[in-house]
């Protein structure tokens, strides 16, 4: 119920109660660099920031969201939280939160990650949790999934379906998202509240701000501080969020009331979106295959607040290894969206001869992700781009409103 509050709550402030800052503080405030060996190898005038995320025990912004759900749903009596997992970020994120706060956590995982990324699964049940790989026999949902697709990978639409009915259908379990909502994105903000505080001691002021969006978490935890302070008249900022030419629910979805599963068991939601049947072609950025986005980025594009394009695999993965080769960091697949964009921007600023600076988020680290990097090397990464004929057909089930 407390996280439900703050999904419809109109206060500019939650105050981050303090069980849970004794936990976020074993690694925030995160870091915020400046890529300065990047700026020398791209010859840019720019000056490119980055936080880094990737310190957090799982390696990703998702705990920031993680442990404050542990925490509430804890606190009002609940044993078992139920969640989907694409590749397995979150549901590493949340098996952890429940392994802090006593509860037990149980996992579907999209069928494709749960055979490509048996690390990230073993990380997962180490915490304790269940995983599940989805479609599955387990629910209502995932049987009628197999029936008509024997063979099917899962997508997290299904996934979210199979979570869902397991909290409903199992006492003392509630349902978890780890994106797209509401209540998600304010616990994200701590990123963006801190990034402004460390500009500020590094005497400079984004231009231009890059995430890479899946459901619009990391992105919108980033941006929306810095947004708030252009909507208050305080200092303006240009944003550009990125995503991937093979799930752009932004560019080119549409912006509609949808499902947020597969099964149709969610509240219907506005958001852009490609149709919650859409299953996006298997690249790497499993984070970022979700068919919908958060209803509030989505707002934020349609009011004009906030900029949004789309690069395919193989431009994000040179921006990884650029970036890689320079920083000394090595990126999550999703996170070489967000190198890609603010490498885009960066080169702008050379051809143009002007000094901007850019600030991105860097939301997590590649280290369960080199088999990813591996293909890429062998040139084995497809540049997926936007499927239309299945998107057309996936729009064309959106619910008649
Ligand atoms: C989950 C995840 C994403 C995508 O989710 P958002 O809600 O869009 O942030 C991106 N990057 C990483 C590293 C992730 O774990």
């Amino acid at each position: 119920m407390a996280l439900i509050m703050q999904e419809v709550s109109t206060e500019q402030q939650i105050e981050i109660p303090e069980e849970v800052r004794d936990i976020l503080r074993q690694w925030r405030p995160t870091p915020l660099y400046r890529a300065r060996r990047l700026e020398k190898v791209l010859d840019t005038p720019a000056r490119i920031y980055y936080k880094w995320e990737g310190v957090s025990p799982v390696g990703s912004h998702k705990p920031n969201t993680s442990v404050p759900q542990a925490y509430y749903n804890k606190q009002e009596g609940i044993t078992q939280l139920a969640t989907e997992t694409g590749a397995g970020q979150w549901g590493s994120a949340l098996a952890m939160a429940c392994a802090f706060f006593g509860m037990h956590c149980k996992v579907y995982m999209v069928r494709v990650s749960y055979d490509q990324k048996p690390y990230r699964r073993g990380l997962i049940e180490n915490y304790g949790a269940t995983v599940t790989a989805s479609p599955s026999q387990e629910t209502e949902a995932g049987r009628a999934i197999l029936a008509e697709h024997p063979d099917s990978t899962g997508s997290l639409g299904i996934a979210i379906s199979e979570a869902v009915e397991a909290a409903v259908t199992h006492p003392g379990t509630k349902y978890a998202l780890g994106s797209v909502l509401n209540h998600v994105l304010l616990h994200q903000t701590v990123i963006g509240i801190e990034a402004i505080e460390q500009m500020e001691m590094a005497q400079d002021y984004p231009d231009v701000i890059v995430g890479c969006t899946g459901g619009g978490s990391n992105f919108a935890g980033i941006a929306f501080p810095f947004i708030g302070r252009k909507l208050r008249g305080e200092q303006d900022v240009r944003v550009v969020a990125i995503e991937p030419a093979a799930c752009p629910s932004l560019t080119k979805g549409k912006f509609a009331y949808d499902f947020g599963d597969t099964a149709h068991l969610t509240p219907l939601v506005k958001m852009h979106t490609l149709g919650s049947t859409f299953v996006p072609p298997g690249f790497h950025a499993g984070g970022l295959r979700y068919h919908g986005m958060a209803p509030l980025v989505s707002h934020l594009l349609d009011q004009g607040q906030i900029q949004a394009t789309s690069v395919d695999q193989t431009e994000t993965f040179a921006a990884g290894v650029q970036f890689a080769r320079a920083e000394g960091i090595l990126p999550a697949p999703e996170a070489n969206h967000a190198v890609a964009g603010a490498v885009r921007e960066a080169l702008r600023c050379k051809e143009e001869g002007v000094s901007r600076s850019i600030l991105f988020n860097l939301c997590g680290h590649g280290h369960f992700d080199l088999q990813a990097y591996m293909d890429y090397h062998a040139d084995k990464l497809i540049a997926y781009h936007y499927p239309e004929d299945e998107i057309a057909m996936a729009l064309a089930g959106l619910p008649s409103i």
